[in-house]
């Protein structure tokens, strides 16, 4: 018996036996597959309290899982009815009735055919991905197609292609209108009398000879002209068949094929399922994280326990897949920690929150310098040792704290937990305000003093109306005057936010020199906080009340 080069379900050389598994075989996880985990974790910690060198790879519990997947094809019928008029003959030719049926006998034979299962399996496995999680998709046929066809005589006209027309009655000629069928008409020239007057007495018409008639410029004579109507065809055409008197439909019936997917993981490590469902079907492979392996002919069918097929398919793939899971044991200093190691892309998962040990130290001094009090611009330079959150300090003076945390998750993708980002963030936000709070604060005051001294003066010694008039003159001024209010809030908002911001600057110098943001006079200025808005409130009722005074 030949072995089938491909799986088909209920393929008659497909006998049932019993199949001698071979047990899937233990491998072992490469150690070398880790290193690269390993050297994630040494560039995370480095610079953050911990020497690359000291994070070693103790051990690798694992193996290579082996599992299956099952692609099923279900072959289903497209038809396309068209219908045209005329008789054609470029299909197979039945009767209008019989269509379901020679529709019906044409799937089932070739839902069944050889070569037509071949052409699908060769499609399916030719594909880059060989159909491995490929669901939900549907591969197009062109090659297996069918045309039936049927003739209709048209029912308008009852295959006659046309009716009689009613303005000739079939006669394709009718009565000229222009003479009534005389063949002539009055003569313009003598007005039918056959004769003009001349000087010299009566004369013969020369233009109608004497008759008093003209050949009839219509019909020329002939009395009859062409049914305009129906252009002489003594018949209208029929619209349903353009005059053919037949129709013709037409089914195109063409295949395509349906693909499901499932994989079988049930007896596979949990955290090694969650990954697999992460990343998902055929992603597994074409990402590298799974190595695949089709299954085809005898052996498929040996292994036709592991498949998953869709109820009403056709046809059958089953693929295994490989991939790695393994439990790592990995020193750091004094610290260990067990992550687990999945798939040939080495992704760690479960990974112990390392990060948020190794800064701890740092973090506690955050915590305190956020607190305030003595010290505080001594404690947040000593939390900056660690290079994680000496970036975040300094990306803190010059962004939102939210900008910072995505930039953070970025950089530690492992064993920094959300919560311990989230508080150090916190943290280190308040300490760089609290820092320059009361400088702010009195600059804060000390600008607002000074607007009110410019608005006393501006309003009520009668500044303001004299100004207005003497750049825009008297018509415009109290259009104007709104205009300059509003202008001169904006100065002393802006002068009193850039004070605000020099005196924070001047305040957290030796911090932000020590977080190394930028040297001597170049330093960013800090942002102004709370009190930049308390001071716009100030300037903007300040303001509001000296327009309603004067
Ligand atoms: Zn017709
Ligand atoms: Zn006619
Ligand atoms: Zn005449
Ligand atoms: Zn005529």
């Amino acid at each position: 018996m030949a072995l089938p080069p491909f799986t088909i379900i209920g393929s008659a050389d497909a006998e049932p036996e019993e199949t001698a598994q071979q047990p899937i075989q233990y491998v072992p996880v490469d150690p070398a597959l880790a290193e690269g985990a390993i050297a994630r974790i040494r560039k995370q910690v480095q610079g953050n309290g911990l020497k690359p060198s000291s994070v070693e790879l103790r051990g690798v519990t694992g193996q290579v899982f082996s599992f299956f997947g099952t692609t099923s094809v279900k072959l289903t019928p497209k038809i396309q009815e068209g219908k045209r008029a005329g008789r054609f003959a470029d299909g197979q030719i039945i009767q209008p009735q019989q269509i379901e049926g020679a529709v019906q006998e044409f799937i089932s034979k070739v839902a069944t055919d050889r070569g037509v299962l071949g052409l699908v399996h060769e499609t399916v496995l030719t594909r880059k991905d060989q159909g491995f999680g490929v669901s939900g998709e549907t591969i197009a046929l062109p090659q297996v197609a069918r045309t039936f066809i049927a003739h209709e005589a048209c029912p308008k006209c009852r295959g006659g292609g046309g009716t009689v027309c009613h303005n000739c009655h079939g006669q394709m000629r009718i009565t000229c209108y222009r003479c009534h069928g005389q063949g002539g008409v009055s003569c313009v020239t003598c007005q039918s009398r056959g004769q003009i007057l001349t000087p010299q007495g009566p004369v013969t018409c020369h233009a109608c000879a004497g008759r008093g008639l003209s050949a009839c410029p219509v019909c020329q004579g002939q009395r009859m002209i062409m049914c305009p109507e129906c252009q002489g065809q003594g018949k209208k055409i029929c619209e349903g068949c353009a005059g053919q008197g037949w129709t013709t439909r037409s089914w195109v019936v063409t295949l395509t094929a349906e693909t499901t997917f499932r994989l079988r993981t049930q007896n596979l490590p949990p955290a090694l399922v969650s990954l697999i469902e992460r990343v998902g079907g055929a992603k597994l492979a074409s990402d590298g994280h799974a190595q695949i392996q089709a299954i085809t002919g005898r052996e498929a069918e040996q292994w036709i326990s592991e498949a998953d097929i869709q109820q009403g398919s056709s046809l059958w793939f089953l693929y295994r897949a490989d991939m790695p899971f393994a439990e790592l044991d990995i020193a750091m200093g004094k610290m260990a920690i067990k992550p687990k190691m999945a798939g040939f892309k080495a992704r760690l998962m479960e990974v112990p929150d390392f990060m948020d040990m190794l800064l701890k130290p740092g973090a506690q001094n955050l915590a305190a310098a956020a607190a305030g009090g003595a010290g505080a611009a001594q404690k947040i330079l000593e939390s900056s040792r660690y290079r994680a959150l000496g970036d975040m300090l300094r990306g803190l003076v010059r962004a939102s704290p939210k900008r910072v945390h995505k930039a953070m998750v970025e950089t530690y993708t492992l064993g920094l937990s959300d919560a311990f980002t989230k508080r150090i963030l916190k943290d280190g936000n308040t300490a760089l305000l609290r820092l320059s709070l009361w400088p702010r604060t009195v600059a804060m005051a000390a600008a607002l003093v000074a607007s009110l001294g410019f608005y006393a003066a501006f309003y009520l010694y009668g500044i303001r109306a004299s100004l207005v008039t003497s750049i825009f003159g008297a018509n415009n001024a109290s259009w104007m005057a709104y205009a300059v209010d509003v202008f001169f809030a904006a100065l002393l908002g802006m002068a009193g936010t850039y004070a605000i911001r020099a005196t924070a600057g001047r305040a957290s110098a030796t911090v932000l020199e020590g977080l190394g943001v930028v040297s001597g006079t170049n330093l960013p200025l800090p942002k102004p906080g709370a009190p930049g808005l308390w001071l716009w409130l100030g300037i903007l009722l300040m303001a509001g009340a000296f327009i309603m005074l004067g």
